[in-house]
């Protein structure tokens, strides 16, 4: 019989971990593996806070798909998806190309939710990409590059606004306040001309996070010079000037938007019913009623049934579901049944710049971590999820010294 098409659409955490499971499980022999990816590299999404701050250089949240899967076993594609035809079970690429496949894994990752606030996709740095964070690092540096240059100081030119203070908002300021002084010292700027916000529509940061933390986050980064305004929703963002919904504005040149995430517009535009562009998936990871067609990370939706509400998109969550659909999909190929999925829940781990970090763990009992612990273990998992995806080797080219 004729080898089983199995297709993976994104290399981001899901898709990686799909592809590199299905390798080893399936091989050559049993299926054709193919992986379409936008670029030829895998890009670390829980890295870019850093990379657009300027604490981290791209190439570093970034690798060749080649070196880390294995060519000869998976058909690697870079191409960017532009349709999900699940009638006749195809895939359309930018390239003109279609590609047909037994079997769908969809892992395209999120875009940036705006709950209907205008301006945002013109006027702000919204694309949680390698490339959205290499050009928002270049804005900021020009910034500060051209302001002693200027004849006449506007405000707002150094005025650094970050829409929505969830972990993305929070884990980006961390970044940015740390490295201030540097910035300001390499460009000559005076420290006390720069402002740094964090809005959010809530009554605190990181809303529903253990209080201790979120206030031990908070106290630190004010320390650094970080304002928050809390329980302010935006409402809108012209050039340059942020608009809040009790009529407050305030001028900046950088509006870096962190309000959350929906599922990739393909997820939609595809037919799949969906909230937020996220499938509510079957427990065995299918889309409801596509017996062929898994959906993993940001593009899919699972309820926890202790809180009964959806799970938070993670990559801790996408890597598990990468795992998961590609054993489901193995079940399949060999004649077998997919099984549910459990998503394990370690922890949540925020890097606030420099070696500040805080979160919770579930290791030995549920702990709470602060500075340097918390940066360890954040370490750590990053680490091990490059163990898991190629070995050790990567863990010890890529990862991050925890110490
Ligand atoms: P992604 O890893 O984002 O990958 C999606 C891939 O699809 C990308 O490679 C993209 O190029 C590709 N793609 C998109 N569209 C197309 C197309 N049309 N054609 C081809 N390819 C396409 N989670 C944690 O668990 N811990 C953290 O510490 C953490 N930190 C974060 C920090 C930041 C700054 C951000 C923004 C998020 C963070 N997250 C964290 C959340 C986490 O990054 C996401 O939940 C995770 O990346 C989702 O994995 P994914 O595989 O669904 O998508
Ligand atoms: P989020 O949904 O976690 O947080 C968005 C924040 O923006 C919320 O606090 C919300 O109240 C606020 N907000 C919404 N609309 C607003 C408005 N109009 N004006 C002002 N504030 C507004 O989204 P995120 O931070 O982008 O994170 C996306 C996902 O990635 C989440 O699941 C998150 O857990 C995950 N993530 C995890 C980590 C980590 O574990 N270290 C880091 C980054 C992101």
């Amino acid at each position: 019989a004729a080898k089983p098409k199995i297709l993976i659409l994104g290399a981001g955490y899901g898709g990686m971990m799909a592809a590199s499971r299905l390798q080893k499980k399936l091989g050559t022999d049993r299926a054709h593996i193919t992986l379409v990816s936008k670029h030829s590299y895998h890009y670390l999404t829980t890295w870019l806070h850093e990379v657009g701050a300027g604490t981290l250089h791209h190439d570093n949240a970034r690798m060749e798909i080649r070196k880390v899967l294995n060519p000869g076993k998976t058909n690697i594609v870079q191409d960017t998806v532009t349709g999900i035809h699940t009638e006749d079970k195809t895939v359309t690429l930018k390239s003109g190309d279609d590609l047909s496949y037994d079997y769908l894994i969809i892992g395209l990752g999120a875009t940036a939710e705006t709950f209907g606030a205008e301006g945002v996709y013109e006027h702000t740095y919204h694309a949680w990409t390698l490339d959205g964070a290499r050009e928002m690092k270049d804005h900021i540096e020009f910034q500060f590059a051209q302001y002693p240059q200027q004849k006449e100081h506007k405000d707002k030119d150094l005025t650094f606004v970050v829409a929505g203070g969830g972990f993305t908002g929070i884990e980006f300021i961390g970044e940015l306040s740390e490295r201030l002084p540097e910035l300001c010292e390499h460009y000559d700027v005076p420290r006390e001309k720069v402002k740094m916000y964090v809005i959010e529509a809530a009554p605190s940061a990181l809303p529903g996070f253990d209080p201790e933390l979120v206030e031990y986050g908070m106290n630190l980064l004010e320390q650094r010079g970080v304002e928050f305004k809390v329980n302010k929703p935006i409402s809108e963002v012209k050039e340059g000037l942020v608009i809040l919904k009790d009529g407050e504005e305030i001028p900046a040149s950088t509006i870096v938007w962190a309000t959350g995430v929906r599922g990739n517009p393909l997820i939609e535009e595809a037919g799949f019913e969906a909230n937020r562009g996220r499938v509510k998936v079957d427990s065995d990871l299918r889309a409801p009623g596509h017996d062929d067609v898994f959906i993993i990370g940001d593009c899919s939706l699972i309820i926890n049934e202790e809180t009964e509400r959806p799970y938070p998109p993670t990559a801790q969550m996408a890597i598990q579901q990468g795992t998961a659909a590609a054993d489901n999909v193995t079940h399949l190929v060999m004649g077998g049944t997919p099984g549910p999925f459990k998503p394990e829940i370690l922890g949540t781990l925020a890097s606030l710049g420099g070696k500040e970090a805080m979160g919770t763990v579930s290791l030995f009992g549920h702990r709470k971590l602060y500075g340097r612990s918390a940066l360890f273990m954040k370490h750590m998992s990053d680490n091990r999820y490059f163990t898991k995806l190629n070995g050790m080797a990567l863990a010890l080219t890529k990862g991050r010294n925890p110490l």
